[in-house]
């Protein structure tokens, strides 16, 4: 795959992973907050993470400033990361679908907050960070750059072990045991199938 296709397939995925985030965005505008766990180093490493998942790769394609920490990479590979970028974009829109008024950018409960147990939800209790981590991927192995290229993945990384934890802390003071067993029903990133005759919720 050569190095403007890869390019432009990373944009058009780029733009859709925006456009669904966008429209769920507008979808939760109206929620009432009961409980906020957003930490002053959650926020520094969201700002990383922004930097890695929209600046960089926007410069990276638009301008030749970066272009001293190119890396080459086999062309079969750019098909690859178009498959794993677009598993990552169904992942993405599945989990704001399954999650519905439930979702938040950062770690909140909301008035008449309710477990999710459902869709994409009954094998990982973490689809959209695994749709992160998929997206990570998938641009370090579309846009070959040792810094616009991988600053996803590396920026996500440290965000990904912060939030976790706290989240599903959260999920537990908030839900209890409800949510204890859904975690032992459940994978974090990687699907977990188990027989359950009925949703816990
Ligand atoms: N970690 C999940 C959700 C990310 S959105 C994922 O990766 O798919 C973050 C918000 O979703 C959290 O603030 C929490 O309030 C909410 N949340 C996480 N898991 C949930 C679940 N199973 N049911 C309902 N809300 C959930």
């Amino acid at each position: 795959m050569s190095e403007i296709t890869r390019k432009l397939v990373f944009l058009i995925c780029f733009i859709a992973i925006y456009t669904i985030r966008l429209y769920f965005k507008q979808q939760v505008s109206q929620k009432k907050i009961t409980e906020s766990r957003k930490t002053t180093q959650e926020k520094v490493l969201l700002f990383l993470a922004f930097i890695g998942i929209f600046i960089l790769p926007l410069i990276g394609i638009f301008t030749p400033w970066l272009e001293f920490a190119a890396y080459n990479l086999p062309d079969w590979t750019g098909w690859i990361g178009t498959a794993v970028f677009v598993t990552a974009i169904w992942l993405f829109w599945r989990s704001h679908a399954d999650l519905g008024l439930n979702w938040s950018a950062s770690l909140e409960i909301h008035e008449h907050h309710s477990l999710i147990d459902t869709g994409v939800y009954r094998y990982i209790r973490h689809p959209m960070y695994a749709s992160f981590l998929l997206w990570g991927i998938a641009q370090a192995l579309l846009l070959h750059n040792w810094i616009y290229g991988l600053f996803n993945i590396l920026s996500f990384l440290p965000m990904y072990f912060l939030r976790v934890y706290q989240e599903e802390q959260m999920m537990l003071d908030t839900f209890g045991e409800k949510y204890r067993n859904y975690m032992s029903c459940t994978g974090r990133v990687i699907p977990k199938f188990t027989l359950r005759a009925t949703p816990l919720s």
